[in-house]
């Protein structure tokens, strides 16, 4: 039976900052259930896709990234914060909601021409996204999709990648921010 992922997600008002509604997704890891059925809907597209690598944002899309690469028998590409990586890397700014900070990939890390798809925990404003994407496209990638078991539509991300020429897949939307 198809659960309602939203109930497995926890909120916390007012972290890490007053007036944030943190969008929790560690009961839904927690849950067996859950977490199978989020894995099993962020995958089912791409099945036989010919997906080459599955690249995940620190740190909760290494979790469901690592997960999703093993079930389309996919590489896993992380992408890191700056500093992280031990190798040759590309870099790129993205715009937080206070400022500006770097994420890194490693050069070597997908082909040019690769089929790719991108996973996070959420999407918000999409720019911790548009900077992933930036990365992978930089080295030549063919950026499939983003996925992301959450949305939030009120800040608009989800426009923001498609306007890249990057098609979304989110797995449900929580109103506010
Ligand atoms: P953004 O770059 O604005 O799309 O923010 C997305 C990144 O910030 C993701 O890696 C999320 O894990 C995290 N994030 C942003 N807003 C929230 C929220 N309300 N609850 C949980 N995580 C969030």
């Amino acid at each position: 039976m198809s659960k309602d992922l939203r109930a497995n997600i926890r909120t916390i008002a007012d972290y890490p900052r007053p007036g944030i509604l943190f969008r929790d997704i560690t009961t839904l890891l927690g849950d067996a259930a859950a977490f199978r059925q989020a894995v099993d809907d962020l995958v089912r597209p791409w099945t036989g896709a010919r997906i080459g690598k599955v690249a995940g944002i620190e740190a909760r899309g290494f979790i469901l990234g690592g997960a999703v690469a093993h079930q389309l028998s996919a590489g896993f590409v992380p992408i890191r914060k700056k500093g992280k990586l031990p190798s040759a890397t590309v870099s790129v700014a993205y715009s937080l909601e206070y400022g500006l900070d770097e994420m890194e990939m490693h050069r070597d890390a997908v082909r040019p021409g690769e089929r790719v798809i991108l996973i996070d925990d959420l999407i918000a404003t999409g720019g911790t996204a548009t900077g992933a994407v930036q990365l992978l496209q930089q080295l030549g990638a063919e950026v499939i999709a983003a996925c992301f078991v959450i949305d939030l539509p009120a800040l608009g991300g989800v426009r923001k990648i498609e306007a890249l020429g990057v098609p979304v897949r989110t797995l449900v939307a929580f109103e506010g921010h």
